[in-house]
């Protein structure tokens, strides 16, 4: 049996009817760039997290980029963040001048360490960034405590957590801005690329709808340099009828998770944690392994699919070299990358696919 990481067609298949439809009436509505579906689907988003407002923009990079800049983030300041994520992250901080600053990780979550941040803030610290990764929320609570103490903004990467709770709450509405993906394999993932920030703060949304497009609030008229970045109304039309699954996408996840965390619990291998009070939405199934580069090698040649998020921390990465940071110097998230090994995830995995999965990663231990 071979069980491929994502299937996206099953959904597909699911609601293929609905989601035709959609696309007819959105084609021949000729509304294509800022219309009904993306509203709808801003009002949908922002009252799902609680939150007044959600601004669609074209990527979950560019939600990070423009919150970033609507929060007055900028050349030289610094950005602390953790430095096992898709670049991206880092890649947001870059491009509005700022820096990031890698604290490391812990090592049962992936997420950054919270207790390592505090030394980390300098005069120029502007904000954090907590990546709330494979779906498991960071540690708002002491992130918050630190931001309010040292006033400073927080900007959550929920590209991985749609859905994903703390406390009853969810991820995205604790910072000051949330920030997600649709990226087609995302929890909620339209057919290309999208995304959104959301936010209680009206100033921080009027500025984001700006600067998606060209700095303007009335056509023509540009109040500063902004951006072409905006959620198109085809891929808004998607979203809005899968966010009607939304709840039962993560749960297909969960079950898919604990059934494979049955079928591995076993000596070698660490399976996920759920910490107490959290939500985890299983963007990824990752697991950990000591000797991962050959189980990953056995698994490949038995064509039992598997991936690795990610091989090498941002601090490790050539495109970040210029700050200098050696092999060594966030150890946890270095040992993190050279250990996880993530399996196929998708909400409709059967018992059956995840047990011949289970199966071949403890045959390749
Ligand atoms: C997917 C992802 C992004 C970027 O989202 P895009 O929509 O692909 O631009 C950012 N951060 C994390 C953690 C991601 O997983």
């Amino acid at each position: 049996m071979t069980v491929p990481m994502v299937d996206l067609k099953i959904q597909y298949e699911a609601m293929k009817q609905e989601i035709d439809q959609a696309l007819q009436t959105v084609i021949g509505s000729t509304a294509f760039i800022l219309g009904p579906q993306g509203k709808a689907l801003e009002q949908s988003i922002a009252a799902y997290h609680g939150v007044k407002y959600g601004v669609g923009v074209a990527s979950g990079t560019d939600a990070l980029h423009l919150a970033l800049r609507a929060a007055g983030v900028g050349s030289g300041d610094e950005v602390i963040t953790t430095p096992f994520t898709f670049i991206a992250t880092a890649e947001a901080i870059s491009y509005v001048g700022a820096v990031p600053v890698f604290v490391d990780i812990r090592p049962d979550t992936f997420n950054i360490d919270a207790t390592q941040i505090e030394k980390r803030i300098t005069k120029k610290t502007k904000a954090i960034l907590p990546v709330h990764l494979y779906g498991h929320a960071a540690d708002m609570k002491t992130i918050g405590e630190i931001a309010r103490s040292s006033k400073l903004t927080v900007i959550e990467d929920c590209a991985q957590s749609f859905g994903a709770e703390l406390g009853g709450k969810r991820t995205g509405s604790f910072g000051s801005i949330g920030c997600f993906s649709f990226f087609p394999s995302k929890n909620l993932g339209c057919y290309g690329d999208g995304g959104m920030v959301i936010t209680d703060d009206e100033s921080v949304a009027g500025r984001l709808m700006s600067l998606r497009n060209h700095g303007s609030k009335v056509r023509y008229y540009h109040d500063e340099v902004g951006y072409n970045s905006r959620l198109d109304e085809i891929q808004a039309a998607i979203l809005n009828i899968k966010m009607n699954h939304i709840d039962a996408y993560n749960a297909g996840r969960r079950k898919a998770a604990a059934w494979y965390s049955k079928f591995l619990s076993r000596p070698g291998v660490v399976t996920p944690v759920e910490l107490a009070g959290c939500k985890h939405v299983f963007h990824q199934y990752t697991i950990r392994v000591a000797n991962r580069d050959a189980v990953k090698k056995r698994l490949d040649e038995a064509k039992i699919s598997n991936m690795i998020y990610y091989p090498v921390p941002c601090h490790l990465q050539a495109a970040y070299r210029d700050l200098g940071m050696r092999p060594g110097s966030l150890p946890v998230a270095e040992q993190a990358a050279a250990e996880v090994l993530s399996l196929p995830m998708y909400p409709e995995l059967t018992e059956e696919q995840v047990r011949s999965v289970a199966d071949g990663v403890l045959k390749a231990l």
